[in-house]
């Protein structure tokens, strides 16, 4: 292993690791042309050392590290050693970030290739946090431990929530500071997903208008994520509707679980449909739909109930790169990608009333049924009450909170106790619907404080007890109390901020 110096700035990939680990690379993006990316390697860290490693993300990548010292582990997660097969590059992408358009790209991360597994699922390997590269503008191209932990715990819980999501396989710290507003440790975070394709990709390529380069990025995406419309005459209009579809799906169990992204801009939003970058994202406690945590969120335009609205402004930008491939008529192309759009509401508003059906466990149709979810949430909002704890209330679980012998709310409960009974089920099977789309655990925000303070302070035990308890969101196998109260009353809004 060689130390970062002014003579040599990348490390050549050592051959040896494949052999022990498993890694079987396949690179497809990196053969794209050159508008698509930059080829470079991470910039490699002088002491780094791996501080956690994701052994289920691991078994089911079909990759064992079990023989590799932690030494050379920590090397390899922090790139200063490449894995045989890799071909790493960094993307280019561009975005809205809050509605302005900027020409972005991996300003600090790096794909180091695909891992293909034995059951041909193909995966990016990303490290983010690892160097500058030529899109990174002013930055450093370095990432602090607060923020790839962050990324680490909340990607985990929405994958345990068993909602789409770009995965975590370690942490490592770099050995080197990162300069904030003080000075942090660094580190990178190996990141895994089903592609890193985003909007802002597309909007890239759009952008510099090149007709052939747009096809092949639409024919790629759909080689790697629809191939059921491989062969369609329509190929971008079934494109559209299909991430539509996935979006619409993705946001609805965002609101199921009470999940605020906080960054909602196009180059954060994952064509695969995955929830991708992990910043001043955060669960909310109490119901208000409202609620904001990012820092920089000045005007709530990423808040909790505004998540569908922004999805469907981040999706008629898609499809406006799309234009040019819907059809060569471009008044009739803006016509019918306009048709397309104006389809979400719908979608969303029947996945939203499934959903919020189900969380009730609500069988069967009624012609009161929203009327009955609006004044439950209603009732929350008003009265501050706890999103997941009220529902784990109905779900007869000892939640002891006054706020539930309120009047309203015990006349609500009637109510929905009547429409119940019109689904001739009995409680016990209600129970069970419910009980799959309702978490008893969700990473409260206090809770994940707690763990990274403790971090930072090299002790880990809080951040691995916590990973421990977001795996069974719906049925923990242990005591949870602890984790399912929300944070004690504080003066202090709780505020998250941008992992830069
Ligand atoms: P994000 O807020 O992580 O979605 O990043 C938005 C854009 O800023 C992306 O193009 C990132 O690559 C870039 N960026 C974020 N942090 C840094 C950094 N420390 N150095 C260089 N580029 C960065
Ligand atoms: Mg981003």
């Amino acid at each position: 292993m060689q130390k970062r110096g002014n003579f040599k700035q990348y490390l050549e990939p050592i051959k040896p690791v494949k052999n022990y680990i498993n890694w079987n690379f396949d690179n497809s993006y990196s053969k794209l042309p050159e508008a698509f990316k930059e080829i470079i390697k991470p910039v490699s860290v002088l002491n780094p050392e791996l501080v956690i490693l994701n052994e289920n993300l691991a078994k089911e990548l079909g990759l064992d590290f079990s023989k590799i010292e932690k030494n050379e582990l920590s090397a390899l997660f922090a790139g200063n050693i490449l894995p045989e097969g890799t071909s790493s590059i960094a993307q280019a992408y561009a975005g809205h970030q809050f509605g302005h358009f900027t020409m972005l790209g991996d300003g600090r991360a790096v794909l180091i290739g695909e891992h293909v597994t034995n059951q041909k699922k193909r995966y990016d390997i990303q490290f983010k946090g690892s160097g500058r590269t030529s899109f990174s503008r002013g930055g450093d191209g370095r990432a602090a431990l607060g923020p790839m932990l962050r990324e680490y715990i909340i990607s985990e819980a929405i994958h345990s929530l068993n909602i789409p999501t770009t995965r975590s396989l370690a942490v490592t710290k770099t050995g080197e500071k990162v300069v904030r507003e003080n000075l942090l440790e660094g580190a990178i975070l190996t990141r895994v997903a089903s592609s890193h394709i985003r909007v802002g990709t597309f909007q890239y390529i759009a952008a510099k208008q090149n007709i052939d380069e747009l096809k092949m990025l639409v024919d790629y995406t759909v080689d790697r994520h629809y191939p059921e419309i491989k062969s369609s005459a329509t190929k971008a209009v079934d494109l559209l509707n299909l991430v539509i579809e996935k979006q619409c799906q993705l946001i609805v169990n965002w609101m199921r679980v009470g999940f605020i992204h906080g960054v909602m801009n196009t180059d954060n939003m994952a064509i695969s449909g995955e929830t991708i970058d992990y910043g001043p994202c955060a669960f909310m406690d109490h119901y208000d739909p409202k609620t904001v945590f990012s820092s920089i969120d000045k005007f709530g335009r990423y808040a909790f109930s505004n998540q569908p609205p922004i999805a469907k402004w981040n999706l008629a930008r898609f499809a406006e790169c799309l234009i040019p491939l819907i059809d060569k008529n471009e008044d009739q192309a803006i016509k019918t990608a306009t048709q397309i759009i104006d389809n979400f509401q719908t979608i969303y508003e029947q996945k939203w009333l499934d959903m919020m059906k189900s969380k009730l466990g609500l069988i069967g149709d009624n012609k009161d049924d929203l009327k009955l979810i609006n004044s439950l949430l209603n009732w929350m909002e008003e009265s501050k009450a706890d999103y997941t704890n009220t529902f784990c209330y109905l779900m007869d679980m000892p939640i002891k909170d006054e706020i539930y012998n309120d009047k309203r709310f015990i006349e609500w409960v009637q109510a929905w106790n009547n429409r119940s009974n019109l689904n001739n089920s009995n409680k016990e099977d209600q129970f069970q619907l419910m009980k799959k789309v309702n978490p008893v655990i969700i990473p409260r925000n206090h809770k994940v404080e707690e763990a990274l303070s403790d971090a930072n302070k090299n002790n880990y035990e809080t951040l691995y007890k916590l990973l421990s308890v977001i795996q069974n969101p719906y049925n923990p196998k242990v005591d949870v109390l602890e984790y399912q109260s929300p944070a004690p009353e504080s003066k202090e809004k709780y505020q998250t901020f941008c992992g830069t």
